[in-house]
């Protein structure tokens, strides 16, 4: 029986380890990556033709982990709740270093447009009005880990509050709400597939939350893609070429999904499966990663790939964090 302590850790090294996995492939396409690497086995460095992470060094994390951690902490500093102000404060403050220190890997679009109508003076609630690309659910993970899914409406709404300064909307909030939704399940002990099948009724409950924006059902993609997956020869073609693992809520957060479907045992292959499909790869392992590891804790992954990632981002502080998200889960539950 693994611990819940285990759990929540697995989730946020899963993250990571997804993360580091697909930084240097992000944004390329997966034939070139085919061509380059074949399968991923491990971390490497990014290459030159990387126009995104080129110069970061093997098993260096990116913005999905950075967002992520400090979504945390602002979770623990609010007792479960996030100060939208800080938040925006925090993010602009995360961007200035990763220019200062040459990083071209910065804000994606919603945060950047909220980000910006916040500063001309947006009154609150409009800041995230069309924002509806995968950041929600690629930093959402720590609202998995404080939120039980029991009441999932409860885990839902956290999910739409932290998310409404950048992305405010159907789409975003469907998305994140399931990857939310889908850790928190596992914290609690749930198997890969209980937890996939709670993140679509999550994201069904998400797509009720925020302001209108047209696009694909995110709980009904879900739903097909990993049904589409489990009977293919193929899995990872059939997720990128007809799935998608675009910056698209819609396309990112099935992608994730799927791929901790096929690879339901096993969290470090999930990720390192998704680091190989192209796109916004990194950000498709890093959520396949925490749900994945979410299910089935930090104990099941790699030594060696744990200590790399942690040699090569020495102060990232996933265990003290960890630790704090569970006491908020521990006072949640005692209140409901
Ligand atoms: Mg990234």
């Amino acid at each position: 029986m693994v611990a819940r302590r285990d759990r929540a850790l697995g989730a946020l090294t899963g993250l990571a380890l997804g993360d580091a996995l697909g930084m240097p492939t992000q944004s390329l396409s997966r034939q070139r990556i085919l061509e380059r690497y074949g399968a991923l086995t491990w971390f490497v460095d990014a290459p030159d033709e990387n126009e995104i992470s080129r110069g970061t060094a093997a098993g260096r994390v990116t913005d999905d982990t950075d967002q992520a951690l400090i979504l945390g902490r602002l979770l623990v500093e609010g007792a479960g709740r996030v100060d939208p102000r800080r938040l925006a404060d925090e993010l602009l403050s995360w961007e200035a270093r990763m220019v200062d220190q040459g990083s071209a890997d910065l804000l994606g679009p919603s945060t950047r447009r909220a980000l910006q109508l916040l500063a001309q003076g947006a009154p609150a609630g409009t800041t995230g009005r069309w924002g509806d690309t995968n950041g929600a659910a690629m930093r959402v993970t720590p609202v998995g880990i404080v939120y039980p899914p029991d009441p999932i409406d409860r885990l839902v709404d956290a999910v739409a509050d932290v998310n409404r300064v950048t992305h405010d909307t159907t789409v975003a909030n469907a998305g994140a709400a399931a990857v939310a939704a889908a850790v928190s399940a596992g914290i609690d002990g749930a198997a890969p597939a209980e937890a996939i099948a709670l993140g679509i009724d999550a994201a069904r409950l998400g797509s009720t939350r925020g302001h209108f924006v047209p696009g694909a059902d995110v709980a009904a993609r879900i739903e097909w893609a990993c049904e589409l997956v489990s009977s293919s020869r193929d899995p990872l073609e059939v997720i990128y070429r007809l799935v998608g693992t675009g910056l698209a809520t819609q396309e990112a957060v099935p992608a994730a999904f799927a791929v901790v479907s096929v690879y339901s045992d096993d969290t470090f292959q999930a990720c390192l499966a998704a680091a190989s499909l192209g796109g916004d790869c990194d950000t498709v392992a890093a959520m396949a990663g925490a749900i994945s590891g979410a299910c089935h804790g930090f104990a099941a992954l790699p030594g060696n790939a744990v200590a790399t990632l942690n040699a090569a981002n020495p102060a990232l502080g996933i265990d003290p964090l960890a630790e704090r998200l569970l006491e908020l889960r521990d006072h949640l539950g005692a209140a409901s």
